[in-house]
């Protein structure tokens, strides 16, 4: 196993729309337990595949009960509504309050391609809605309020500027 960088706002693959996966060999073995090496690591209680620059469509989670993954999800439920102060490892420590529906039901396969389904209210269900946005490309900025959005952009472009600035 291995941990590998996480990859940060600004990288065109947190934008980009991921690929269904279609081998379930062992190397989809390897990139589930590598990512949830990188997740604890973070520590996180969601990773998509492309936070570390994998364009394909799976997750691992573990909100306090165990490591799991779900592949080539798709978001089949939502109901109710929800705020939460909301962070994501690919826009490191900054939290905003986002409103999403409080309930998630997403089916999917697991790694050996048998069905999966996996749903959930509050954090579970935000995670859900969360890293099934990273597999579209969408950063929670993009559940921002328009003005709001705005703002953290502004930031966040910035920081990025800063940060590419040569020693
Ligand atoms: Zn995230």
């Amino acid at each position: 196993m291995a941990v590998f960088p996480i990859r940060t706002f600004g990288d065109a693959v947190l934008n980009t729309v991921a690929e269904p996966v279609v081998g379930f060999d062992e190397d989809l073995g390897r990139l589930i337990d590598d990512m949830l090496e990188t997740m604890y690591a973070a520590p996180g209680i969601g990773l998509a595949a492309p936070q570390i620059g994998v364009a394909k469509r799976l997750f691992v989670f573990d909100v306090g009960e165990g490591p799991g993954h779900l592949i080539n999800p798709e978001l089949v439920e939502t109901s109710g509504e929800w705020e939460f102060d909301e962070g994501c490892l690919s826009v490191p420590e900054r939290f905003w309050p986002i409103t999403r529906a409080g309930y998630a039901r997403l089916t999917g396969v697991d790694s050996t391609g048998s069905p999966l389904e996996m749903e959930g209210d509050e954090l579970i269900g935000r995670m859900l809605q969360h890293e099934f946005d990273h597999l579209n490309g969408v950063l929670l900025l993009e559940r921002l309020a328009k003005a709001e959005r705005k703002e953290a952009l502004r930031e966040l472009r910035r920081e990025s500027l800063g940060l590419a600035r040569p020693e």
